[in-house]
């Protein structure tokens, strides 16, 4: 059985310093191999050749593309020989052993809460929202899932797809701390942001709940919730009154 390339999606950057290339290349060569790695392999090349073209074409006065940042984004094959196929759409393989880049559509889940945090996500393409904070929305470039900056933490809330087609790229940190610091550095900046940013969503957060729970307590009948309270609190006076008047009467017939 053999492998034969429908097409793939590889995403090449320039790790230069400040070089903003960045730019997604379609593979549809009639490419075959064993495995689907092997396929994808060859694919991996020719994306490289086409980066380091483009990129040469636009910053080649300056610098020289050596050594992209690339992933693939997706790959789709075709058996060869009529075995049938037995294995799930392929792994990434040995292609961004330190990112892995996944498709969503609106409202598919990214990361779910208390699942254990062994990266940093960043959105490539589209948006994604925090469930449970519906103003906290990423945007591309931004970072989430901080909890993977750290060993042995879980994830601390329910993300998911803000629109079809998003694409968010995850970072084994340990692994990007030693084959690309700047960008590792660049994430764990990126991600200690959005803890402040949360941080602070949350502080907003509590400063007007305790305003409610101020006015609850000082007013009672502002709103609907505070009724209940009031009632209450006026059954406990009348209780207090009821209580009060046997002793005072006994006391009238002294
Ligand atoms: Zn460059």
């Amino acid at each position: 059985m053999a492998f034969k390339l429908k097409e793939a999606v590889f995403r090449v950057r320039c790790r230069e310093p400040g070089c903003p290339f960045v730019s997604d290349f379609l593979v549809k060569e009639n490419l075959q191999g064993a495995t689907e790695a092997d396929v994808d392999s060859e694919a991996w090349k020719l994306a490289k050749d086409l980066g380091i073209n483009r990129h040469d074409a636009i910053h080649g006065k300056r610098h020289s593309m050596m050594d992209p940042d690339i992933h693939k984004i997706r790959s789709s094959y075709e058996t060869i020989g009529g075995v049938p196929r037995g294995k799930a759409p392929a792994a990434p393989a040995r292609l961004g052993e330190t990112i892995n880049t996944r498709r969503y559509d609106r409202s598919d889940r990214i990361i779910v809460k208390g699942e254990r945090a062994t990266t940093v996500c960043e959105v490539v393409r589209g948006s994604a929202r925090n469930v449970h904070r519906p103003s906290l929305v990423y945007r591309p470039g931004s970072t989430f899932g901080a909890a993977g900056l750290f060993e042995n933490k879980r994830r601390m809330a329910d993300i998911v797809a803000a629109e079809n087609g998003t694409i968010i790229a995850f970072y084994d940190m340990r692994e990007l701390w030693t084959s690309d610091r700047e960008k590792a550095k660049e994430l764990s900046n990126e991600a200690m942001e959005d803890i402040f940013r949360v941080l602070a969503w949350l502080e907003d957060r509590c400063d007007a709940l305790e305003k409610q729970l101020a006015q609850r307590k000082a007013g009672g009948a502002v709103k609907k919730g505070g009724r209940k309270p009031a009632k209450k609190a006026a059954a406990k006076r009348s209780k207090k009154k009821a209580a009060k008047k046997p002793v005072k009467k006994p006391a009238k017939r002294r």
